[in-house]
């Protein structure tokens, strides 16, 4: 069984100690024994992102765009074989799995331009014989910290744009999907950096984690996961000064009026609550439907929900595949009885599963399970479940529908299915989520433009398309007297 290292200093470099992990298709499979690193390697990683910063960061910004455009080129060329790994490890479909290492491909691609169409202003003073530049600068020593649900692309979406402005990058991915993480690391590892530039610590949270946001040289730390953690971190790194970007919970509502397109309507909640597992942070786990639209909506809801199939996430013909983990599992299950035991009624699943196929693999399978009879105050409709579960809320009309999506303290994503042209719009402007959708899933976006949200879903600037800079970037004014 292959041992997987560390990457520091621009070297493989050997653990203390190595942790199995496993295929939650199939919990007998063994994918590869990756490294448990301590906090000392952390401060090892960090002294040499720290050295290097002060060469890159003055890098020529076409080595920049070289080495990331090398490290789309690779990605976009293994995408079938990181694909299958990606699903072999994180349980998401094949298919799916292919199209995030495509997304991080593009992500890669994206930034390598935009080392090219690096800009500031230049503007005259309101004094005589001056000129104002205003320029922006990497600020230094980055610690990314990022969840186990989107291994490669999350990972992408923060190492790109921290590169291609010219910082230095620790990345500490979960510890659930290190083989996604190293596969990235050993494609960056190869395109040229300079040694210490990008520095792969695997390993727990409380250790890792912790010891990246404490370490005073990490000038800043960009973290995707729960919003608990996100918390925690903050309260670490503000006293210490540093910035900080924060992706955290969701608790997306999916309106469904009385005049929306029933079968677009079906489609984009069963896209938007169960495809990934519902282990998406922009899954719609709330479905707030008006009284007109319900008991059509609610049948092909059940008929649709009825023919997914569960299974080994390589497998063809799987639709969903299985959850994470069994920690992961042992609290949806937790949230499924909670939700029984406040008066929620099972309309479809909300039992343990058998892998489709005749394989016989024994994995986390979890039936995709919706229910109805909820209501806003109830633990399912406040708390993250992050599985395949999802509730109805039924309301009377479009103000009620507003005012229940909103009845959160999570604001990632909001999506509406209607056809009237005024309730879109209405609901555009009034959503408290940083991301709406009219007639499409919430999950599913674009690389190019902003990502994240609000209220406690998110903190600090945006990630990805060019509102990256925000984060990855210092603005400094100069002034010249001539
Ligand atoms: P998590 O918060 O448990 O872990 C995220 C990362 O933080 C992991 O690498 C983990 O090792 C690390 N970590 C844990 N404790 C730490 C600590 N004390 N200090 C520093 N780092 C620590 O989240 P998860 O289970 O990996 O991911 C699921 C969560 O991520 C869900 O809440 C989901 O909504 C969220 N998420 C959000 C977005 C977004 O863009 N808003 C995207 C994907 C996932």
């Amino acid at each position: 069984m292959q041992h997987f290292d560390n990457l520091m200093n621009g070297r493989w470099v050997a653990a203390h100690d190595y942790v199995p992990n496993i295929n939650p298709s199939d919990i007998t499979d063994v994918v590869g024994r990756y490294a448990q690193s301590r906090p000392h390697d952390v401060d090892l990683a960090v002294m040499a992102a720290k050295e290097a910063f002060t060469t890159w960061s003055h890098s020529p910004i076409l080595q920049r765009h070289d080495c990331l455009q090398k490290i789309a080129t690779e990605l976009l060329a293994r995408k079938q074989e990181l694909g299958n790994q990606l699903a072999r490890e994180e349980g998401k479909t094949l298919p799916e799995a292919i199209g995030e290492v495509v997304r991080a491909s593009q992500i890669f691609q994206f930034f390598a331009g935009e080392c090219l169409r690096l800009s500031g202003e230049c503007l005259p003073s309101v004094r005589a014989n001056i000129q104002v530049d205003v320029t922006r600068e990497p600020i230094g020593v980055i610690g990314l910290i990022t969840p186990w649900n989107f291994p490669i692309a999350i990972p992408a979406w923060k190492i790109a744009p921290a590169l291609a402005y010219g910082n230095s990058v620790v990345f500490k991915p979960s510890e659930l999907t290190p083989g996604c993480a190293w596969a990235l690391a050993d494609i960056i590892h190869r395109s040229g950096l300079p040694a210490g530039v990008f520095n792969l610590v695997m390993g727990e949270g409380k250790d890792i984690g912790e010891a990246l946001t404490h370490n005073p040289d990490v000038v800043a730390i960009s973290f995707t996961g729960s919003t608990g953690v996100g918390r925690a971190i903050a309260a670490a790194c503000a006293p210490l000064g540093k910035k900080l970007q924060l992706e955290m919970g969701g608790h997306n509502p999916q309106i469904i009026l009385d005049d929306a397109e029933l079968e677009l309507a079906v489609e984009l909640s069963v896209q938007s609550a169960f495809f990934s597992t519902g282990q998406r942070c922009t899954a719609a786990s709330r479905l707030i439907v008006t009284d007109g639209i319900y008991p059509a909506f609610l049948q092909a809801m059940q008929v649709r929900m009825g023919q997914l199939k569960v299974g080994d996430a390589r497998i063809s013909g799987t639709d969903i595949g299985p959850v994470v983990s069994q920690g992961q599992l042992d609290t949806d299950m937790c949230f499924i009885q909670a939700a029984i035991s406040q008066g929620a009624i099972v309309a479809s699943g909300g039992a343990l599963t058998q892998c489709h196929s005749a394989s016989g693999a024994r994995g986390f399978y979890l039936q995709p399970t919706l229910f109805t009879d909820t209501t806003t105050d109830m633990q399912i409709n406040q708390e993250e479940v992050f599985g395949p579960v999802a509730s109805i809320l039924r309301v009377r009309n479009y103000e009620e529908a507003l005012a229940t999506a909103n009845a959160t303290a999570f604001g990632l994503s909001a999506g509406i299915a209607t056809t009237s042209l005024k309730y879109a719009s209405h609901f555009k402007r009034h959503s408290q989520a940083g991301m709406v959708m009219v007639n499409l899933a919430t999950a599913g976006v674009d690389f190019h433009v902003p990502f994240g949200g609000r209220k406690a879903s998110s903190y600090g600037a945006r990630e990805q398309g060019r509102y990256a800079q925000e984060f990855f970037t210092a603005v400094k004014t100069a002034y010249t007297f001539a």
